[in-house]
């Protein structure tokens, strides 16, 4: 008996103005094969997942079918790739719609590498099995960690080759994201829009994602702050989970405080704020470092787009916007020393709580220690394992001191504190050579099981299990020269 899937469509994107899209239709496949499915997700969205796995599942998650209520379009939207203003939109992605969850929330369902579209430009509008599993392992390992993204419900294998450097197995992801409107999205409207339409855009998006603001006068003030907000604690995730994002273009900052668009992204092993995985980040403007400054010049891009709207007069309107920008640095600066305290254990705030980090940070990259894992090494109380660091070094020492004795001023027991590292210190994350690892057993050689058990284990990073000893592990030898690749 065939099961029905469980969509429920109600495409609002459809009713912008037409600038920001064009209704386009999937381009079929020769024989979809879904590979993967998250049944959890699944679950959560309302969707019958035996039902996602049907033949009609996978030509409906493949784009050789359009499911019923869907409306597939590809969104337009500029951004500034690298620092460079391009006009660009979904090239190899498509909205088939929004559905409604059993919990009330709206949220996109896109299909990834689904076809030229008109925004392709000299693209195939295909994606590689690789880098579209690829995704799904992070983006679903970013959101046990507690960091806001987009989803990923399931990976379809096209049976057709694509062409890159060499011939690679071809596959559609689907995409689950609260929206996929963009800073680029405002940019595009801005650029080759009027100010209604750029008006029309920010009123869909506060009735979408801040619809508290619609009460307010000076609403899109409060929109642009809110993002900016958003992306503050976003970015400050990031950078306490060791997480680079390796293409932060204005295309790929989504207003709705998600992280989006998993290309060339990696986590850090060896403490360094220099660090950069993507092959085409040569002058390092993506490294780990440089994500909050890159994030602010990204919300300055965005705050351009809303000028007219901030208020009539130019002048003003560029010193409200500025205020707003001055937020986004404060908020950050709080949440990511807020998340410091948790992941040292430490209740309160004392002055010196800043010096202690910071010079933590600096032992670190004296020593080139894995990130992760020194914090790790912190919450387990066993310090003494950790070579050099805590042991040989006569600073580390004194570090070590100074930070038992701020953990002993305050009035938790320090089995308290030692909990609130669990919390806040994973134990496993989706580490280079563990990806990669789990990925050449699924595109090399058909096996899945790899991957699956990497999954299961990236689903509970704060368990602190036992048997997950083994995927806690730094690498044997840290390879500094691993590098990522964009949208393959
Ligand atoms: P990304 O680097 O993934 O953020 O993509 C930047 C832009 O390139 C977006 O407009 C994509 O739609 C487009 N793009 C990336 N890969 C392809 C492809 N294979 N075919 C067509 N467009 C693509
Ligand atoms: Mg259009
Ligand atoms: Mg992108």
């Amino acid at each position: 008996m065939a099961t029905t899937i469980g969509w429920r469509f109600d495409n609002s994107y459809t009713r912008l103005p037409e600038l920001l899209f064009t209704r386009h239709n999937a381009t079929p496949v020769q024989a979809p094969q879904l590979v993967v499915v998250n049944e959890a997700l699944a679950a959560s969205l309302g969707l019958d997942s035996e039902a996602l796995r049907s033949t009609e599942g996978a030509a409906e998650l493949a784009g050789n079918r359009v499911p019923d209520g869907a409306e597939p379009l590809a969104q337009a939207y500029a951004g500034h790739q690298f620092g460079h203003f391009n006009r660009l939109g979904d090239g190899r992605a498509l909205l088939l719609g929004e559905h409604l969850t059993p919990a009330g929330a709206r949220v996109d369902i896109q299909l990834k590498g689904s076809g030229r579209t008109p925004y392709s430009r000299g693209g195939d509008g295909r994606s590689a099995l690789g880098p579209m599993l690829r995704e799904y392992i992070m983006s679903e390992a970013m959101h046990a960690l507690g960091i806001p993204t987009t989803r990923s419900l399931a990976v379809a294998a096209t049976g057709e080759p694509v062409y890159r450097e060499t011939v690679l197995p071809g596959a559609v992801l689907t995409r689950i994201a609260a929206s996929h409107i963009r800073v680029g999205t405002f940019q595009y409207a801005a650029a080759w829009g009027t100010e209604e339409d750029v008006k029309a855009l920010a009123d869909y998006t506060i009735r979408r994602h801040y619809p508290e603001l619609e009460q307010r006068a000076d609403r899109y003030l409060g929109l642009f702050e809110e993002i900016a907000s958003r992306q503050a604690l976003l970015i400050a995730k990031w950078q306490l989970a060791g997480f680079i994002h390796g293409v932060m273009n204005t295309d790929n900052m989504a207003v709705s405080g998600e992280a989006i668009d998993y290309g060339p992204c990696a986590f850090i092993d060896a403490y360094d704020p220099a660090t950069v995985f993507s092959s085409i980040d040569s002058e390092g403007r993506y490294a780990y470092g440089n994500q909050p400054r890159i994030a602010a010049w990204n919300l300055a891009r965005f705050a351009e787009t809303l000028l007219p709207l901030l208020h009539r007069d130019e002048e003003q309107a560029i010193s409200l916007a500025q205020a707003a920008l001055d937020g986004f640095a404060d908020r950050f600066r709080h949440e990511w020393l807020a998340g410091m305290r948790a992941k040292l254990g430490m209740f309160g705030e004392e002055p010196e709580d800043e010096a202690i980090i910071e010079s933590l940070l600096i032992l670190m990259k004296k020593h080139r220690a894995d990130y992760t894992g020194t914090f790790l090494t912190l919450t387990l109380g066993k310090p003494e394992a950790e070579d050099g660091l805590f042991a040989d070094d006569p600073d580390g020492k004194q570090w070590y001191q100074l930070w038992q004795e701020r953990l002993g001023r305050q009035p938790q027991p320090l089995a308290e504190a030692r909990e609130r590292m669990r919390r806040s210190n994973p134990a496993v994350i989706p580490r280079n050579h563990l990806v990669e690892a789990a990925l050449d057993a699924a595109v090399e050689r058909d096996d899945y099981s790899v991957m699956h058990r990497l999954l299961e284990v990236l689903a509970e990073p704060y368990a602190h299990r036992p048997e997950q000893a083994e995927y806690a592990k730094p690498p044997a030898e840290p390879d500094p020269g691993y590098r990522t690749f964009c949208g393959t």
